[in-house]
């Protein structure tokens, strides 16, 4: 059976004392689900003491960037040796806001999904296609080159390890969601190229995650859908009793 997976992308959000409060609380209110993993991903400033006030509660950490390699003069980077170091077990990589604003490419993305996975840190590997994208046809090509890209020699072994988000860039931070039958469409046609690329069987126990004005009231939705495992949200996980809401309601 996949993991149902419920990340918050905190983005470029909260000083420490807020975030730290709003983790406290969820550390205190998410329950040990069977099945169902939790994951806040906050700024690296306060990632180490994310890591603790989130010990021993259901809740995990992620970073939301990183470099590919261990350690060298990449000035304002942080390698995934340093995330494991202090007990970061995940990490986003090549959200569409890096993509655009950062330079990210599906180059660089496949350099950081290769070093995750052999820092044994859990890559959230975002795609997604723009409105123009979808409104032109193209999503279908765009999705299936990005996701081939992104694992380009990464080996089946390591396939189980890995997390999927689709993001549609116009869904993000904009109050339209897809709806759950887009979102379920892309997903399907993640999860079939994944197969085609390794082998139906690998594809099915990969969890992929729908991101995109997520909330507690489009979640369930969302989740009783056949290939959507979760989702990656932005706004609505900046709050307790906002994420709490999407943790409760994802089925
Ligand atoms: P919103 O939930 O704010 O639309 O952001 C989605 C997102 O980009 C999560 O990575």
């Amino acid at each position: 059976m996949r993991k149902t997976i419920i990340a918050g992308n905190w983005k470029m959000n909260h000083t420490g004392e807020e975030g730290a409060a709003v983790l406290q609380s969820l550390a205190a209110r998410v329950t040990a689900k069977e099945g169902m993993e939790v994951v806040v991903a906050p700024v690296f400033p306060y990632l180490a003491s994310a890591v603790q006030i989130a010990a021993g509660s259901s809740v995990t950490i992620s970073a939301q960037n990183m470099h590919w390699k261990d350690t060298g003069a990449y000035t304002g980077e942080v390698s995934p040796a340093m995330l494991v170091d202090i007990g970061v077990t995940h990490v986003i990589i090549g959200h569409s806001e890096r993509r655009e604003y950062f330079n990210e490419t599906d180059e660089t993305v496949n350099l950081k999904v290769k070093a995750a996975l052999s820092h044994k840190l859990t890559p959230i590997v975002c795609c997604g296609e723009s409105l123009e994208q979808r409104e032109r046809g193209e999503m279908k090509v765009w999705i299936e080159g990005q996701i081939q890209q992104a694992f380009a020699d990464v080996a089946a072994e390591d396939m189980t390890q890995v997390v999927i988000a689709y993001e549609p860039i116009w869904a993000i931070g904009t109050g339209r969601t897809a709806t759950h039958e887009q979102a379920q469409e892309v997903c399907a046609i993640i999860r079939h190229k994944i197969g085609t690329l390794y082998d139906p069987s690998l594809a099915d126990g990969i969890s992929i995650l729908y991101g995109g004005s997520v909330k507690g009231g489009n979640i369930a939705a969302l989740t009783q859908c056949a290939d959507i495992d979760g989702a990656l949200v932005g706004g609505a996980s900046l709050q307790a009793d906002d994420f709490m809401d999407i943790i409760d309601h994802a089925v």
